[in-house]
C-alpha cells in the first residue's frame, strides 16, 4: 500500500544513487540515463559543481525570503541576461516551469493592462506543453491534459505549429501575446521551421503582440545554444521562461523579460516565498557557469547523436543538439521497458516518440552503447 496519489505511472525501478552519466539501482545494477530526470541534471548526477555549490551555501544561509535583498539573484540574472538579447532586461525567480510560465502570461497581461489596452488573449500551439497550474494547463494545446479540470482560463485558443495563416486567424485586437516552445519537447520533439519563425516575429512586431519563447525544456544549452531561440538570428522574445536546467537538480524557475515588458512587474504584482533562495540561486549560477563551457561538446555530441539515430532506420529522427526524439510510429512504452531491461534509460512522450534529454555531458562512447540497445530492441 502507497501513501502516495496516483498521479504518475512509475517504471519499476528503484535508483538509490547517480554519478555523472550514470544511475545505480538497489541491486547495484549502473543504468546510463538518457533523460536527466526530463532534462534537469544537466551537467549529470551529483556533478562536483552542484555538490560543492550545495554544500558551501547551506552552510552560510539557505533562505532569507525575498522581504529582503538578495545578491545571490542578482548574480544569477546577471549571467542569465547576459546571453539575453536585451542586456536591460530582467529575472523574476521561481521555483519550476509552470511558475515561470504562470509568471510570463501574467506579466503579458499586465504590461498592457499598464498601457490602457485591453489586450488579454494569448495563441498558443497544439502539442504545446506549458505546465500543469492553470494558466500554463490553459496554454498547454493538449486536451488530454484540460480533461476533468475545465473551465480553464478564458482568453487562450491555439493555433496549428509551422502554419502561419493559423496564428493569422487567431490573432484579433485583443491578442497581448503568442507563447511558442522552439522545439516542443512533451509533444514529441517537434521542431519549428526557420521561415515560420521569422513569419511569427514580423507577425508580432506589426500587430503589436508579446513573443513569449517557453525555454522551460530547450533553454539553459539543452539544444546547443544557451537559449534555443539563438539558432534563430532574427528572434527578439519579449518574456522568456526557464526551469529544469537551470538548477542542475534543484527546483528554480526564472522569468526573464525585455527591459520595457519587466517594469510591469512592481513591488506586490507578483511574488514567491520560495522564489530563488540563495542555495537554488548559488547552484543555478555554478550550473550556468559550467553549462557555457560545454555548448561546443552539445553540439558536436548532439549532431553525431542525431547522425547515429538516423542509421536505425526505425523511424524519424528529430530534435537539435542534446534534445532528440525518434518517432516510431507506434506506442514505444514497451521499448522504454526493454531499454531499461538493457539498463538505458531513456522516455516515451507522444505516444510514439523515443525521448532522449541525456546530461549534457553525455559522450559518443554512451551513445554508441545506446545505439546498439535500440537496435537490438528494435
Ligand atoms: N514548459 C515546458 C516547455 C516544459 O517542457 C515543461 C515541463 O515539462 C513545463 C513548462 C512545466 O515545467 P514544470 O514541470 O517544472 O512545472
Amino acid at each position: 500500500m502507497s501513501y502516495l496519489m496516483n498521479n504518475y505511472s512509475r517504471l519499476p525501478v528503484k535508483f538509490v544513487k547517480g554519478r555523472g552519466v550514470y544511475l545505480y539501482d538497489d541491486k547495484g545494477n549502473e543504468y546510463i540515463d538518457f533523460i536527466s530526470g526530463i532534462g534537469v541534471v544537466s551537467l549529470g548526477h551529483c556533478h562536483e559543481v552542484v555538490v560543492n555549490a550545495l554544500k558551501k551555501q547551506s552552510e552560510e544561509l539557505i533562505h532569507i525570503s525575498n522581504l529582503f535583498e538578495n545578491p545571490w539573484q542578482e548574480e544569477l540574472a546577471q549571467k542569465l541576461v547576459k546571453e539575453f538579447w536585451d542586456k536591460n532586461a530582467k529575472a523574476f525567480f521561481c521555483n519550476s516551469g509552470t511558475e515561470s510560465v504562470e509568471a510570463g502570461l501574467k506579466l503579458a497581461r499586465k504590461y498592457w493592462r499598464d498601457k490602457g489596452k485591453n489586450k488579454y488573449k494569448f495563441i498558443a500551439f497544439e502539442n504545446s506543453f506549458h505546465g500543469r497550474t492553470y494558466g500554463s494547463l490553459s496554454a498547454t494545446g493538449q486536451p488530454k491534459f484540460h480533461k476533468g479540470f475545465e473551465p480553464l482560463v478564458p482568453g487562450f485558443s491555439y493555433a496549428k505549429l509551422n502554419d502561419i495563416d493559423s496564428v493569422y486567424k487567431l490573432v484579433d485586437e485583443e491578442t497581448a501575446g503568442i507563447i511558442i516552445e522552439v522545439i516542443q519537447g512533451e509533444g514529441g520533439v517537434n521542431e519549428t521551421e526557420e521561415k515560420f519563425l521569422e513569419d511569427l516575429q514580423n507577425l508580432c512586431s506589426e500587430k503589436e503582440i508579446l513573443l513569449i519563447i517557453d525555454e522551460v525544456q530547450t533553454g539553459i544549452g539543452r539544444t546547443g545554444k544557451f537559449y534555443a531561440y539563438q539558432h534563430f538570428k532574427f528572434l527578439r522574445p519579449d518574456i522568456i521562461t526557464l526551469a529544469k536546467g537551470l538548477g542542475g537538480g534543484v527546483p528554480i524557475g526564472c522569468t526573464i523579460a525585455r527591459s520595457e515588458v519587466a517594469q510591469s512587474f512592481t513591488p506586490g504584482s507578483h511574488g514567491s516565498t520560495f522564489g530563488g533562495n540563495p542555495l537554488v540561486c548559488k547552484v543555478a549560477s555554478s550550473v550556468v557557469d559550467k553549462v557555457k563551457d560545454l555548448l561546443p561538446h552539445v553540439s558536436e555530441v548532439g549532431n553525431y547523436f542525431k547522425e547515429r539515430l538516423k542509421e536505425l532506420s526505425k523511424g524519424k529522427v528529430k530534435g537539435k543538439g542534446l534534445m532528440l526524439g525518434l518517432d516510431i510510429g507506434r506506442d514505444c512504452k514497451e521499448v522504454v521497458l526493454k531499454t531499461l531491461e538493457r539498463k538505458v534509460v531513456i522516455n516515451c512522450t507522444a505516444g510514439s516518440v523515443l525521448r532522449f534529454l541525456p546530461p549534457l555531458i553525455i559522450e559518443k562512447r554512451h551513445v554508441d552503447r545506446l545505439i546498439e540497445v535500440l537496435k537490438e530492441v528494435l
